[in-house]
């Protein structure tokens, strides 16, 4: 196999890892014992920065070892490197500037894969809780009405905040 078509490869493998790696972080790292970064992204923004910006300076760690081990004698990380920067600068992209508006922009995505993710992510912004929330992916989701059924079920309803606990 080509030299080129082995780094793409790398490349494209790296880039798609990345998502697998970033919905089981969200879903068993934020939303569990780093929900106190987290827990600042499903609250109204205090700033320009929040505390779950932190994430993204340690997602950069792994990219930036890779980029320094390619350029220092192991070149098939340098693709590796790559794929996970750019999924970071897609990922920044989306969520930050797309979703969240932290930086201005025109496009509004209303239909197709874009429009899909978009909503998708808002579903997970329902929840404010560390707990209750689905939909924990950002460049990928299944389709809409199937997380709308999910929400419904009543394990994904948040509890009522003052329960009155049962007498024995
Ligand atoms: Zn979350
Ligand atoms: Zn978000």
């Amino acid at each position: 196999m080509p030299d080129s078509v082995i780094n793409l490869l790398l490349l494209t493998g790296a880039f798609a890892a990345m998502e697998g790696v970033a919905i089981l972080s969200h879903k068993y790292v934020m939303h569990g014992f780093l929900w106190c970064w987290h827990e600042s992204h499903h609250s109204p923004r205090q700033g320009i920065f929040e505390k779950n910006d932190l994430f993204a300076a340690i997602f950069a760690l792994p990219s930036i070892a890779m980029i320094y081990l390619g350029t220092n004698g192991n070149p098939r990380l340098l693709w590796i490197g790559i794929g996970i920067a750019l999924y970071g600068l897609a990922y920044f992209v989306f969520h930050d500037v797309i979703v969240h508006r932290r930086i201005r922009t025109r496009y509004k995505p209303k239909s197709g894969y874009m429009g899909r993710i978009v909503r998708a992510h808002w579903i997970h912004h329902a929840t404010r809780t560390k707990a209750g929330a689905i939909s924990f992916g950002f460049l990928y989701s299944r389709p809409v009405d199937v997380l709308l059924s999910e929400r419904k079920r009543p394990q994904h309803r948040t509890p009522p905040r003052e329960s009155t606990p049962s007498q024995p």
